[in-house]
């Protein structure tokens, strides 16, 4: 996929999820965003940072808006997207919890691995069927279903919509189902959508940057 302009996500959009991590499903979606710097594809390194002790996977459908969304109703919404694509919404939990807003611990260079494709929401059907799964070196860590997403992607839509502009491109990423889990290095995570694909990638160090000046 092109490089989205920006990747806006949803946490705690599953109530097995926000539980697991102590935390309940909120009154309204909340949001935060990825830089698109961290966007990589398929194959491609999440590199764990020095900066974090413990960096985790997070299983995601994602939706690949295809037109310009702007203050629209949940009715509108099915027909701005593109299609499905898998993310993984890696997150540095350590620092999570030590900031008040999560732009450090979600957007570090390599954490939202994306792809391998996007298929269009025609060739899904209802995407309240889809599965999310995550494996990490071959073992299932997590497993969801679109329909127990607490915030459907109509409203996540709508409600975004009102704040800013969704342009073509634009990745919505939807929260992840239980079983977030730590990644080391050697790791290989797998995200998968069936109707979709795998999306795998390998988990290095990131060695300490050299200062130099
Ligand atoms: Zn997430």
């Amino acid at each position: 996929m092109t490089n989205p302009g920006k990747i806006v996500c949803v946490g705690r959009n599953y109530a097995d999820h926000a539980s697991e991590l102590g935390n309940v499903v909120p009154e309204r979606p909340l949001l935060f965003l990825k830089p698109p710097s961290a966007v990589i594809g398929g194959g491609e390194i999440i590199l764990l940072p020095p900066d974090s002790e413990r960096v985790e996977h997070e299983a995601e459908i994602g939706f690949v808006i295809g037109r310009q969304l702007s203050r629209i109703t949940r009715d509108q919404a099915l027909e701005g997207i593109a299609g499905v694509t898998c993310v993984n919404d890696v997150t540095a939990r350590d620092l999570q919890k030590l900031d008040t807003q999560w732009t450090r611990a979600k957007g570090f260079d390599t954490f939202c691995p994306v792809g391998p494709r996007t298929v269009r929401l025609a060739e899904i059907g209802d995407y309240r069927e889809l599965e999310i799964i995550c494996r990490v070196n071959g073992e299932e860590k997590q497993h969801g279903f679109a329909r127990d997403m607490h915030f459907g992607i109509e409203e996540l839509l709508a409600y975004i919509s009102h704040i800013m502009t969704l342009e073509p491109g634009d990745l919505v990423a939807t929260g992840t189902p239980s079983g977030v889990g730590p990644l080391s290095a050697g790791d290989v995570v797998e995200v998968e959508i069936p109707q979709v694909g795998v999306l795998t990638n390998p988990v290095e160090e990131l060695p300490a940057a050299e200062i130099t000046g």
